[in-house]
């Protein structure tokens, strides 16, 4: 009989994981709170090691209808516009790494995987239910949603994202707190920008306690740009989407350069996110116990400078997915196996997130010496082979 997983979560990680563990032969029960599958209007950047999963779950040509694939990642002064380095990405990402660096409106990452998973014959999806608790024994875990409703299954993945109720009844471990950091994003049609705004590539800018960070979605039609600056949000943190002032945005960007001064200056809406933030994983009991698994930022929130959280979202679900396929009727082994395989790796990327942070924002002598690293060595700092290589690296 076929292993019953039910998900909690219809984000990036959710999908993914029902995608991936239904063609292994799990069926899967995905329970999402939200009453339809919405990603808001922001990007993500995939790096080789993600797309090579997307293709090979048979998704290329819908990835290649909506994605861009930038030639290349430059990295410049947010204060002189100057460029620091280059990492070229397009065929050199395939020649190295065997896939294409792509770029990707979220709402349309989430609509190609929704519309395989919905090809899936055995995966239900349940809008409007809301997770509340979970029972586990030698049996199986019970589901409990706050409408009252029971559902039994073999074990239960939470993929309901950085403040994950599932995690809370596993690890008990309190809320993520805030970074002290904001991200003001806005998406922009790049025919309404004058050609020297408009772009193909992805550009990062890095100021002292400032980065900025520009990229090409759906296609290359629209542009997406993200302002990271230092402060503290005072309204829902947990809530990803606030309205933002877009005078705030220009104010924080005074001493950028004329460029990025230009690019701020004509985008009228900004969208305003606080990031919040756990330490890196320290074991993989904080990715599995028993019949419950953890996946994506449930289990390991981060920081968004190295552009890799629904990427370690995306490779959770291939790992369960391969746990599982190989497993027999101990189920509480297979997720124990499928942690022992992540949460080293999700803990690396953490990490480097978090170190990013501080190299991107760095100020006096450490910035003198971040620009001059980066002139000497450019592309062999700004290439990552362990984690473009995907996990087997
Ligand atoms: C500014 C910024 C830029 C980023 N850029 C990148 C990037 O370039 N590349 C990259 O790979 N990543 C990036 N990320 C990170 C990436 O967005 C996240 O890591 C990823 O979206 C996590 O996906 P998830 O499915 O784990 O969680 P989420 O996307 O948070 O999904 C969780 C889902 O669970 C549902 N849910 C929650 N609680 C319940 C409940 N009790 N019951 C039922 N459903 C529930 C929610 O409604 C939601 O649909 C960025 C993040 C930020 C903030």
């Amino acid at each position: 009989m076929n292993k019953r997983m039910v998900v909690i979560g219809g984000g990036i990680g959710g999908l993914a994981a029902a995608l991936a563990c239904a063609r292994a032969g799990v069926a899967v029960e995905l329970l999402e709170r939200a009453s339809e599958f919405t990603e808001v209007g922001a990007g993500v950047q995939l790096g080789p090691n993600v797309v090579k999963l997307i293709d090979a779950w048979g998704l290329r040509d819908a990835l290649s209808a909506v994605a861009a694939f930038p030639d290349r990642l430059q990295v410049r002064s947010a204060i002189t516009g100057a460029e620091l380095g280059v990492l070229r990405l397009g065929e050199r990402s395939v020649q190295r790494y065997g896939a294409r660096y792509a770029t990707i409106h979220r709402a349309d990452l989430q609509a190609l995987l929704l519309a395989a998973v919905q090809r899936e014959a055995g995966v239900q999806l349940q809008l409007n239910s809301e997770f509340d608790r979970y029972e586990q024994d030698d049996a199986g875990v019970t589901v409990h949603t706050t409408a009252g409703r029971e559902l039994q299954a073999d074990f239960l993945l939470g993929a309901d994202g950085g403040w994950s109720r599932v995690r809370q009844r596993l690890l008990g471990d309190g809320a993520p707190v805030a970074t002290g950091k904001l991200a003001y994003r806005a998406m922009v049609v790049q025919r309404m920008l004058p050609q020297h705004l408009r772009s193909t590539q992805v550009t990062a800018w890095l100021g002292p306690n400032l980065h900025v960070i520009a990229y090409p979605v759906r296609g290359g039609e629209w542009l997406n740009v993200v302002v990271i600056v230092h402060g503290q949000l005072q309204r829902d943190l947990a809530s990803w989407d606030h309205r933002a002032n877009s005078g705030a945005v220009r104010h924080s960007l005074k001493l950028a350069c004329a460029p990025l001064q230009d690019l701020v200056q004509v985008i009228g809406h900004w969208r305003l996110w606080g990031l919040s933030i756990r330490p890196p994983m320290r074991g993989a009991q904080e990715q599995a116990q028993g019949r419950v698994a953890l996946l994506g930022d449930a289990a390991h929130p981060m920081v968004p400078f190295l552009a890799q959280g629904a990427g370690m979202a995306i490779e959770d679900a291939q790992a369960l997915a391969q746990a599982l396929a190989g497993a027999g009727a101990d189920l509480p082994a297979a997720l124990q196996n499928y942690a022992r395989v992540r949460w080293q790796r999700n803990a690396r990327v953490q990490a480097r997130a978090l170190r990013n942070g501080e190299i991107f924002h760095a100020t006096g002598l450490v910035r003198w010496g971040r620009d001059l690293a980066m002139k000497m060595f450019g592309e062999r700092l700004l290439d990552l082979p362990w984690l473009y290589n995907g996990p087997s690296d």
